[in-house]
């Protein structure tokens, strides 16, 4: 099958210099070269990544500011990033949706900063429970992806993700079946289809994705990967996920 896969792990706020130096002490995937793996750390430890992982590892961030510069405390830019060599930054994440009210407007231009910054954002849509089970799953996602995503973003030259994560499944041990994943993923990639037709992006699956269940999901068609949270503080796990996401893909 020659999908390539992007397999991501979201730190969250987890993590100390200790704990980044015994997660590489001993990382070796069985193969590393055909698909993407991404660590995102929180930024206070995005050099140490940097310098303690192997080279084929990707860094990324958690999050951008929506501002260039200036007197806006606690936040990082989008040139600092770039400054940093950081290639991808998680945006939208429902935990900021939530715990930062960050809404669609301010996720767009976010977005349009890590273009301009030469930074591929991962966009995370997802539903809650209660929307799931009052059939609005369909209509959730297509305003976070629509009111987001345009054109001219689509044709930049940055790669762009997309990370479908249901709320109900992030940290929770709940997942979403592989069939229900893979729906709501060709949905995403009907509605960009419909947006710009030159485009493939890919879709991640989040949501307590582990090494026992990632497989099944990862097979799917439209599945192109993981943004992993819990999983990816064990690096023997995260490896177990990169290690099936080669083996997939290899054959
Ligand atoms: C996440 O927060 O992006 C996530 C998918 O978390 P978890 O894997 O722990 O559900």
């Amino acid at each position: 099958m020659d999908k390539k896969f992007y397999i991501a792990a979201n730190w969250k706020m987890n993590g100390s210099l200790s704990f980044i130096n015994d997660y590489f002490s001993n990382f070796s995937p069985k193969s590393e070269n055909s698909n993407e793996m991404i660590i995102c750390p929180p930024d206070i430890y995005l050099e140490t990544v940097k310098k303690y992982a192997p080279g084929f590892i990707q860094i990324g961030a958690q999050n951008i500011s929506s501002h260039d510069q200036g007197a806006f405390t606690g936040e990082c830019s989008g040139q600092m990033l770039n400054d940093n060599a950081i290639k991808y930054t998680i945006i939208g994440h429902s935990e900021r949706r939530e715990y930062h009210h960050e809404n669609n407007e301010d996720i767009k231009i976010k977005l349009l900063n890590a273009i301009e910054n030469n930074i591929s954002p991962i966009l995370c849509v997802g539903e809650s429970i209660e929307q799931r089970e009052s059939d609005q799953t369909f209509g959730v996602i297509d305003n976070q992806v629509k009111s987001v995503l345009d054109s001219d973003m689509l044709s930049s030259g940055t790669s762009i993700l997309v990370a479908y994560e249901p709320i109900w499944a992030i940290g929770t041990g709940l997942t979403a079946t592989p069939e229900m994943a893979n729906e709501v993923h060709a949905f995403i990639q009907s509605i960009i289809d419909d947006i710009s037709h030159s485009r493939i992006i890919p879709i991640l699956y989040g949501g307590s994705m582990k090494g026992s269940n990632a497989k099944e999901l990862l097979q799917m068609e439209h599945i192109h990967g993981g943004l992993i949270g819990g999983a990816s503080l064990d690096a023997s796990e995260f490896i177990k996920i990169y290690n099936i996401a080669e083996e997939i893909r290899n054959g």
